[in-house]
């Protein structure tokens, strides 16, 4: 793997306009928030980065197939970290599932791999990161993509 350094909030805008059009054909509109004077300088493999994030998203419009909105938030916390939330106003997770889901071929869909979070938090760890699942039935879930940011020097 190769870690270079990018900027982490490009890379979101990047998938999320990438994303817009077949989530926009099953009415779901992405709603990104950013706050402008952030430092999102990272150092990483930036494909696999890219990876966690498509497959997030595509998660979440699978989510919801009476379509809404997906939430992205690009936010620092304190002056090291970068969180990433991708919230969605989907089915939910039920309770006793939410531990399975970052297993390997852990799947609800018909067609589903159960390969996708299982990579992801792989790459998230190995970037020294963490992932945040919260959900509620019928509501919708949030997964919060926690990272440390590049170390100015
Ligand atoms: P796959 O998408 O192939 O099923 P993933 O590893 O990406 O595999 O996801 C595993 C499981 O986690 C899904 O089958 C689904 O049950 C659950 N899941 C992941 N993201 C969401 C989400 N945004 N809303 C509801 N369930 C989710
Ligand atoms: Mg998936």
């Amino acid at each position: 793997n190769k870690f270079v350094s990018f900027d982490i909030k490009e890379l979101i805008l990047e998938v999320a306009n990438f994303m817009a059009p077949q989530a926009l054909m099953k009415n779901i509109e992405l709603i990104i928030s950013l706050t402008p004077e952030s430092k999102f300088k990272f150092l990483g493999d930036r494909n696999l980065i890219k990876q966690v994030f498509m497959n997030s998203i595509k998660n979440a419009i699978e989510a919801m197939p009476k379509g809404g909105n997906i939430f992205i938030t690009i936010s620092n916390i304190g002056m090291k970290n970068v969180c990433i939330e991708i919230k969605d106003q989907g089915q939910g997770i039920e309770a006793d599932k939410i531990d399975k889901i970052f297993d390997p071929f852990f799947t609800t869909k018909s067609e589903g791999t159960g390969l996708g979070l299982s990579h992801s938090i792989q790459v998230i760890k190995s970037h020294g990161g963490t992932i945040e699942v919260v959900s509620e039935i019928e509501v919708g879930t949030s997964f919060k993509f926690i990272l440390p940011l590049q170390k100015e020097i």
